[in-house]
């Protein structure tokens, strides 16, 4: 007997998949770069208990799994390793409960992101964590790699809306942490030991989301400049008012010309930076003019609010478009690095350097607001030369940033494609606690083996 056909008794028939044209569209995620192996078997599982049963097979037969969401993720976490299982959660998209008298909403890993604040929308409330991917990517994949967005800049990454999981351990057992409420201090923080463990501890098939009210009103703007270094002035500028936004994000030519080229919004293709910020709650439109009057005291060409909600409703889709711009035009290696903010500038600055140095055409985007920006580098083609350039660039820019005193992802996570820097940024003794915290809870390392730490 086979090992799936042991595991085939142990699941209902159906969720197992092994015909290779069922298994192609599991075997990669979003990274050029990372070449996915060839999987035994794509597993669809639909409840906790088979979740359960997978993992103590999986465990039992030394089997390596990859878990699944959506597959949009940036640094081939979720790509297939030769002879593994992948176990997509797809199929567990149920939203269990809406507590509106809590704030709260335990709801399946499948869930796709944007579907809970759909979801919640009647009660007053929303879910903040919105990656650019939200209406694609799952609320699992967002936990395991602990997503930010646009909104994080005031309400924070992903794992500031979390308030407990259901995790399915490598031998199948099953753990619950947290619950309910805002404030809980009564052993380890499991919950966020889980969030950002990118497949590597245990597989996500629930959690209990933090949601928020929606705020009673919002404004937005943009700004225009000729320079990235009067962009750069204008987010410190804008820091120095004291505002908190609720959004500032960045993109500059190159994106601006991608996004135009992917859907016509009429944005100025010289700009060499577009600014685009929001405020929410009451003081909304007294938070935008402050921030306006920082862009034009750094020298904007132009700033200016939008008077009503279609046109700030057409600079957000702009902004969430230009990932989707940039990776249809080709291949693409999307960096991501995040800065302490005051060194923001600093880093854009550096990106175009390093391209013009290596002969790398690179778009950068981001989420300025919280010091995180993703260089994406436009690839011509995938041959080895073009590979060999692409990494000394992301070499380069993950150097560039741990000696701004950053980091080398603020939200994409290691996977693979980063692995080979993380030593550069953590000290020998954090990247050994890390694996005595993997050994512990996964002795045989079938979890997601060679990502993340
Ligand atoms: C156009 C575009 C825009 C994007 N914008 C953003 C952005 O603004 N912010 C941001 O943070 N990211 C962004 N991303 C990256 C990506 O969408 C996120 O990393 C997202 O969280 C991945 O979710 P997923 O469901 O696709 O997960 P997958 O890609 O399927 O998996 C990602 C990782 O999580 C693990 N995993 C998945 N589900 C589970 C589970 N249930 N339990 C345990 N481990 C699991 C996988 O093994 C893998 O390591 C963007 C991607 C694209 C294509």
């Amino acid at each position: 007997m086979t090992n799936l056909d042991a595991l085939r008794q142990r699941v209902p028939a159906g969720i197992l998949l092994t015909d290779p044209e069922l298994v192609e569209p599991y075997r990669r995620d979003m990274t050029d770069l990372v070449d996915a192996g060839k999987p035994a078997a794509v597993l669809r599982p639909t409840t906790t208990a088979e979740v359960s049963a997978i993992l103590a097979w999986a465990n039992d037969s030394r089997t390596v799994v990859v878990p699944r969401g959506a597959g949009t993720g940036l640094s081939g976490g979720a790509a297939a390793l030769d002879g593994c299982v992948i176990v997509s959660l797809e199929r567990m998209h149920e939203i269990r409960e809406i507590d509106s008298a809590n704030h709260t909403a335990v709801v399946e890993a499948g869930v796709i992101n944007a579907d809970v604040s759909r979801a919640v929308a009647d009660a007053g409330l929303f879910y903040p964590p919105d990656p650019g991917s939200y209406e694609t990517s799952t609320i699992g994949g967002n936990l395991a790699t602990n997503a930010g967005g646009m909104r994080c800049v005031k309400y924070g990454v992903t794992r500031n809306s979390v308030l407990g999981l259901e995790v399915v351990l490598a031998g199948g057992r099953i753990l619950h942490t947290g619950g309910k409420t805002i404030k809980d201090v009564a052993g380890l923080d499991l919950t966020q030991l889980f969030i950002g463990s990118e497949g590597t501890l245990g597989v996500v098939t629930a959690a209990t989301l933090r949601l928020r009210p929606l705020p009673v009103a919002t404004a937005t703007f943009a700004a225009t400049f000729s320079s990235l270094d009067a962009g750069g002035r204008a987010l410190d500028a804008i820091r120095a008012s004291g505002v908190t936004p609720s959004m500032l994000e960045i993109m500059d030519n190159a994106t601006i010309n991608a996004v135009e080229d992917y859907k016509r919004m009429d944005l100025d293709r010289s700009t060499a930076l577009l600014l685009i910020g929001q405020a929410d709650g009451p003081d909304a439109g007294g938070q935008v003019d402050r921030m306006l009057a920082a862009c034009t005291s750094a020298g904007a060409d132009l700033a200016l609010a939008a008077d009503d909600p279609e046109e700030a409703d057409l600079l957000l889709e702009a902004r969430r478009a230009a990932g989707w711009a940039l990776t249809r035009q080709g291949a693409t290696v999307v960096e991501d690095v995040a800065v302490p903010r005051s060194a923001l500038g600093q880093m854009i600055a550096a990106v175009p350097r390093i391209g013009a140095e290596l002969g790398v055409r690179i778009a950068t985007v981001g989420h300025a607001g919280d010091g995180n920006i993703h260089p994406i580098l436009l690839l011509p083609d995938l041959t080895d030369g073009t590979r060999k350039r692409a990494m000394q660039a992301a070499d380069r820019i993950c150097a560039t940033a741990i000696a701004l005193g950053g980091s080398i992802t603020g939200e994409h996570g290691i996977g693979e494609l980063k692995r080979q820097w993380l030593p550069d940024q953590l000290d020998q003794t954090a990247l050994d606690v890390q694996t005595a915290i993997k050994r512990a809870l996964d002795p045989n390392t079938i979890l997601n083996p060679g990502r993340g730490f």
